[in-house]
């Protein structure tokens, strides 16, 4: 009997993340060694659905416990690590096996600060299209510098620091 060797990269192609089409059924994953056998995909109730200890065991199996941020750095025994939705739910990705991919903690962070401004985003420019009138975006405005009096003048001579000075302000 021929081997057959089950292709691990047959998962999501990068072409494949760009087209989020929810019509065609996601490849099935094959359980490791035996081809033949295969899992039907993992689909989350909710967007916010905790992905079960299998799948998540199967998504850090497909990318052979690689950070998928593209570090691609080897995922440590003990480190922290999520399961990232590639297309983050808030821009429309859905909870499934075929969306995760493990990604270490320390990189998800940044990565939710992308999909956060991501989605600001495209809400502006999808209002604008609609010709719907945002509020300005709000600038945080800082406290600014006091205002201190010039260090000399013609007639007034450096003050060098003491300790005394720091207790008058
Ligand atoms: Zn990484």
């Amino acid at each position: 009997m021929a081997h057959i060797i089950a292709n691990s990269a047959q998962f999501v192609s990068p072409s494949e993340l760009n087209t989020p089409a929810a019509d065609t059924p996601a490849p099935t994953p094959s359980v490791a060694g035996n081809p033949f056998r295969s899992l039907p995909e993992w689909i989350g109730r909710t967007p916010d659905s905790a992905v079960p200890p299998r799948v998540r065991l199967r998504v850090f199996q497909r990318y052979a416990g690689r950070c998928q941020c593209g570090c691609n750095r080897p995922i440590r025994p003990g480190e922290a690590w999520e399961c990232e939705d590639t297309i983050a739910i808030i821009n429309g990705g859905s909870r499934r096996e075929s969306n995760l991919k493990p990604w270490l903690a320390e990189h998800h962070k940044v990565k939710t600060r992308q999909d956060v401004a991501e989605k600001s985003r495209v809400y502006r420019k999808s209002a604008k299209h609609a010709g719907v009138e945002l509020k300005p975006r709000q600038k945080i405005q800082s406290r600014g510098f006091a205002k201190f009096e010039a260090q000399c003048t013609a007639t007034r001579p450096i003050r060098k620091w003491s300790p005394a000075m720091e207790a008058e302000q």
